[in-house]
């Protein structure tokens, strides 16, 4: 696999080991992390909560994105440009707040921060904010792409890499709720 799709980083730091299943055996089971999976689209909405929140510049829909230093690529689902300077934005069901973005959703965090850092590759800018936005209850959430939250990003992508080119089961979620309502239960080894 020379490129990674981002969504499995997002998937990679829910479980390491449902994601690795999920490469190897090339099945699209309905994941646990798929339940927060992205809301289509209400561009006109959209636009509104991103000027709502005092952001200016160009606004790009569905952006492809590739970063061959992290050998990542996906499609993000707005940009917004404003000269040298990008906001990313992203649309999540069920992410309601800050706490839980760090806490029980932080896979979609870490799929935020990959966007952002193959955003600054692919157009030549510096992501200096994302936005998270659940459009049904209009809720946003700012973050900053902090130097901690790269780093954690590179050294999952690294890990991930390294254990599908070993063809090497990565660990398991620590979390044991996740594995109740995971599709890889009964084929996943202790
Ligand atoms: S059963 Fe648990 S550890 Fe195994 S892949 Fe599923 S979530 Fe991950």
């Amino acid at each position: 696999m020379d490129y990674i799709p981002i969504s499995m980083v997002k998937e990679y730091t829910y479980c390491p080991r449902q994601a690795y299943l999920k490469i190897m055996i090339m099945r699209e089971p309905p994941t646990e992390s798929m339940k927060y999976a992205k809301q289509v689209l209400n561009t006109e909405k959209i636009i509104r909560i991103i000027r709502e929140q005092g952001i200016q510049g160009e606004i790009k829909l569905e952006v492809p994105v590739k970063s061959t230093k992290l050998g990542i690529v996906g499609r993000v689902d707005a940009v917004v440009i404003n000269g040298s300077k990008a906001v990313v934005i992203e649309t999540k069901l069920n992410i309601g707040s800050r706490k839980k973005l760090y806490m029980k959703y932080n896979h979609v965090l870490a799929q935020a921060t990959a966007y952002a850092m193959a955003i600054e590759e692919t157009m030549k800018v510096t992501v200096d904010k994302i936005l998270i936005i659940n459009q049904e209850r209009e809720v946003t959430i700012t973050i900053r792409p902090t130097p901690s939250l790269r780093i954690w990003i590179e050294r999952a992508i690294q890990d991930m890499r390294k254990h599908i080119q070993n063809q090497e089961l990565p660990p398991k979620t620590t979390n044991k709720a996740k594995c109740k309502a995971c599709y890889f239960k009964d084929i996943c080894p202790p």
